[in-house]
């Protein structure tokens, strides 16, 4: 994943929903602290499950939400191999989605570009 590349916000009924206020994440596995994905958390509160549509990196994880559920991978760390969450239907929205294993990741707050 390059450090170069930048990414905006998506902006939805789903971040209005939720405040307003979203941060840009890169979530690492906890093991080996690789960079899993960087994802856009919208609202306050932990990082339980993240939506497949906010995912912007690696490829391989992003535009999943257009697959059939039962087709979407676990989320799974490349470099160690450790399983950190199962894919999913967020049932409140309908909205698809990976629910991470408690303890599974390590958030660490990203800029818009760097
Ligand atoms: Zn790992």
């Amino acid at each position: 994943m390059s450090k170069k590349t930048s990414f905006s916000f998506k902006r939805d009924k789903y971040k209005a929903t939720r405040g307003g206020h979203s941060r840009l994440l890169n979530v690492c596995c906890r093991k080996c602290e690789n960079i899993v994905a960087v994802y856009q958390k919208d609202g306050p509160g932990d990082l339980r499950r993240m939506y497949m549509d906010r995912i912007f990196a690696p490829a391989e994880l992003t535009d999943l939400q257009d697959l059939s559920i039962k087709d979407a991978p676990m989320l799974k760390c490349k470099k160690c191999g450790e399983v950190l969450g199962t894919p999913y239907i967020y049932p409140k929205e309908k909205r698809k989605a990976f629910r991470l294993y408690q303890d599974a990741v390590i958030k660490r707050l990203r800029k818009l570009s760097e």
